[in-house]
């Protein structure tokens, strides 16, 4: 009846907020990903190899101001973005946890 059906609807949404949720960390591992292992000696921008005085260890490997300006402009639009679904992702909780609401005053106090 009308209390089961709630408690599926629950359920599915659940899992359909993790799904969402292990997607998008998906994404923002491969787009924060440092460049492969065998491509430490090169520029993280345009790929070109890097002569030793402007090797840096992590992710900061541009060949030249040009290349450390766009690589900026990545890690900045990326952190922008990272924002911006964090927004999203809090907005989803508020509304999971305003529908969870909903479902425990429909199925009325537990004795558990
Ligand atoms: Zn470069």
């Amino acid at each position: 009846m009308h209390r089961s059906w709630l408690r599926d609807r629950a359920a599915a949404r659940s899992a359909e907020v993790r799904d969402q949720v292990a997607e998008r960390a998906r994404t923002l591992r491969t787009r924060f990903l440092p460049p492969p292992a065998d491509d430490g000696e090169r520029c993280g921008v345009c790929g070109r190899a890097l002569r030793g005085q402007h090797r840096r260890s992590g992710t900061e490997r541009a060949c030249s101001a040009a290349c450390a300006r766009r690589w900026a402009e990545r890690v900045e639009e990326a952190e922008r973005e990272r924002a911006e679904q964090e927004e999203t992702e809090r907005a989803e909780r508020r509304a999971w946890e305003r529908w969870r609401a909903v479902v425990a005053e429909a199925e009325g106090p537990t004795s558990s």
